[in-house]
């Protein structure tokens, strides 16, 4: 049984409608992100889960028990928003107890539970500590211990690492995921970061500007899979190449014939489709090599990072853009002519 159900959930403000017909079943004990980008609702989605908001329509299920008129304090989830609402003039230990507070343990139980929680998310020996004398950091950590007091059934994340910097944002993004997989609670985190998103979740919710889902998966899925162009475009970098399905397992792109491995049920030949190529899966040979899956065109720049290499190939009315490592790195130099090969299995073809 899935651990969180979402049942045709809209929510409207007004005339704004801030998330649309949503269905989704979160398994139990995983970590999942609410990506998309700016105004795309994954907030106002995560405050639908949390309670602090009524949906609309649609209903919300926590373990098959209808809880979509249950109200938050009763929901019994730990939530961390971006802007923390740690108590400035409490020590670190009274912020990580409060709600322990409010809920009648008694102090030897709470301070006991601090310092567990403190050693938790490796902050031993801060008990005492005003939270206005902590790193930005630090106070990341007593908010997810603070939200973690309370064992809650679900754990929820509105992106609580925005305002960190790169670093630390990637140090915590580390930690907070090793802290969920040790204590295997179900975990939603939202972000518009799609590296946050794909480096963390064991399953990515990928919300458009339509207000609407238009992917679940994994990462991998995701990446491999896209079900859109949205996605196809939102998430890394993608190839998209308009064409035409000519016959079963074939698209015309430009005059050239791409044999693809898979036409999505619902594409008939005639259709418009748009091809959706990772550039790692592209393969660039020197000089004009014409063939099916090839295309001809001469490199416009190459960007050279080190760890990978990027090479711009100006096709006429569009760019191919590929992407090798710099071992595998096609002997190819900005000027010249080449040749991009997109192989059958790499084509994932989308409607238009
Ligand atoms: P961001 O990444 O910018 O936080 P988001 O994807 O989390 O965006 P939401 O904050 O959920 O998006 O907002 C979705 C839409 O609903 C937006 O158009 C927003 O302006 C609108 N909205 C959200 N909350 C309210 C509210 N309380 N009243 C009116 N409109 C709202």
């Amino acid at each position: 049984m899935p651990a969180l159900t979402l049942e045709n959930i809209e929510k409207r403000f007004g005339k704004v409608v801030a998330v649309r017909d949503v269905n989704i079943h979160l398994p139990d004990g995983r970590f999942v992100c609410f990506l998309g980008p700016s105004g795309c609702g994954k907030t106002t989605l995560l405050r639908l889960v949390a309670g602090l908001e009524n949906p609309t329509r649609g209903r919300i299920l926590l373990d098959g028990a209808d809880i979509t008129h249950t109200p938050a304090h009763r929901r019994n989830f730990g939530m961390v928003f971006q802007s923390l609402a740690l108590f400035p003039h409490l020590s670190v230990a009274e912020n990580i107890t409060y709600s322990l507070k409010v809920r009648k343990v008694d102090r030897r139980e709470r301070l006991r539970r601090a310092g567990e929680l403190l050693e938790l998310v490796q902050l031993p020996g801060l008990m005492d500590r005003h939270v206005g004398q902590l790193s930005g950091g630090q106070r990341q950590r007593v908010a997810i211990a603070r939200a973690l007091a309370i064992e809650p059934r679900l754990f929820l994340l509105d992106e609580p690492l925005s305002a960190l910097d790169a670093k630390l944002r990637e140090d915590m993004q580390l930690e907070l995921r090793m802290l969920q997989q040790r204590l295997q609670i179900t975990t939603i985190l939202v972000t518009h970061d799609q590296r946050e998103a794909m480096t963390m979740s064991d399953l990515v919710v990928v919300m458009g500007p339509d207000n609407r889902v238009h992917q679940m998966g994994t990462p991998l899925e995701i990446y491999r899979r896209p079900a859109d162009t949205f996605v196809a475009d939102f998430i890394g970098t993608s190839n998209l190449l308009e064409g035409v399905c000519s016959e079963a397992g074939e698209v015309t792109v430009a005059a050239t014939r791409l044999a693809v491995t898979e036409v999505p049920g619902g594409i008939s030949p005639g259709d418009a489709v748009t091809v959706s190529v990772r550039p790692e899966s592209i393969h660039v040979l020197p000089g004009r090599e014409p063939g099916p899956n090839r295309f001809c065109g001469r490199v416009s720049f190459i960007r050279d990072v080190g760890s990978s290499v990027e090479i711009f190939l100006d096709c006429g009315d569009f760019q191919i853009i590929s992407m090798s490592t710099p071992k595998g790195r096609p002997q190819v130099a900005q000027g010249d002519e080449a040749t991009a090969e997109l192989p059958a299995d790499a084509c994932v073809v989308l409607k238009r």
